[in-house]
């Protein structure tokens, strides 16, 4: 018995997922329930992988820490470093300030509201449930995760996909989900709606934006 636990110990450690938190030092929540365990890689091993990991971090550059932030920002979406430098430049073309329009950007994409609404316990799943062409955006299939989803925009579930296996066990969880402010959800019908734009305190992320911000304006 001991032995499987160890084996599935040293599984969490090569997780990419895991290990993408272990490089930023912090939970970066890319596993879904996972990381609110005790099994969470960076609770058991709270340094950056590999031999020196424990040493790496130690006399960080101002910049070496931008590219940090930015590294973690772009796990947490998903998103590529082509499509952060666009978001980051739309944001710099608003009136707003910059990290708040930013953050808008992210968290107005549709595998994020998906992701928002607790039909996934991960942007990764809800990135995967629609581009496997499971939600509507206002009654038409849309299966680009990048998508802007606008306010009064209607997000729901194919009814045929409830029965799919990555939406396996919605019902449970809903009970437990805490829709945020700016999204309604109706939960019997699984649609969803967003009700305005968040604001940046509004959403908890482990990464500070202004050295985004910083590193891109140098
Ligand atoms: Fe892995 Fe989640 Fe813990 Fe990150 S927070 S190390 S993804 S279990």
């Amino acid at each position: 018995m001991a032995v499987v636990h160890q084996n599935h110990e040293e599984y969490n450690m090569r997780d990419p997922q895991c290990k993408k938190c272990r490089r930023a030092g912090e939970k970066l929540f890319l596993k879904g329930e996972r990381c609110f365990t005790p099994k969470c890689a960076i609770v058991k091993k709270p340094y950056a992988p590999g031999l020196h990991g424990k040493k790496r971090r130690r006399g960080m550059s101002e910049y070496g820490a931008q590219l940090l932030e930015k590294q973690k920002l772009k796990n947490m979406y998903e998103i590529s470093e082509k499509q952060l430098l666009n978001y980051y430049k739309k944001a710099s073309g608003k009136e707003g300030v910059l990290t708040e329009e930013l953050i808008k950007s992210l968290e107005t994409r549709l595998d994020s509201i998906v992701f928002r609404l607790g039909w996934t316990d991960s942007r990764r799943k809800a990135r995967q449930i629609v581009s496997h062409g499971h939600i509507l955006l206002n009654n038409r299939k849309t299966d680009i995760p990048s998508v802007k989803v606008r306010k009064d925009d209607i997000v729901s579930i194919k009814e045929k996909s409830l029965k799919s296996p990555m939406l396996k066990n919605l019902e449970e969880k809903l009970k437990k989900h805490e829709t945020p402010e700016w999204l309604s959800l109706n939960k019997e019908k699984t649609e969803g709606k967003m009700l305005r734009e968040p604001k940046k305190d509004e959403i908890e992320i482990p990464v500070d934006l202004s050295m985004i911000v910083e590193f891109y304006s140098r």
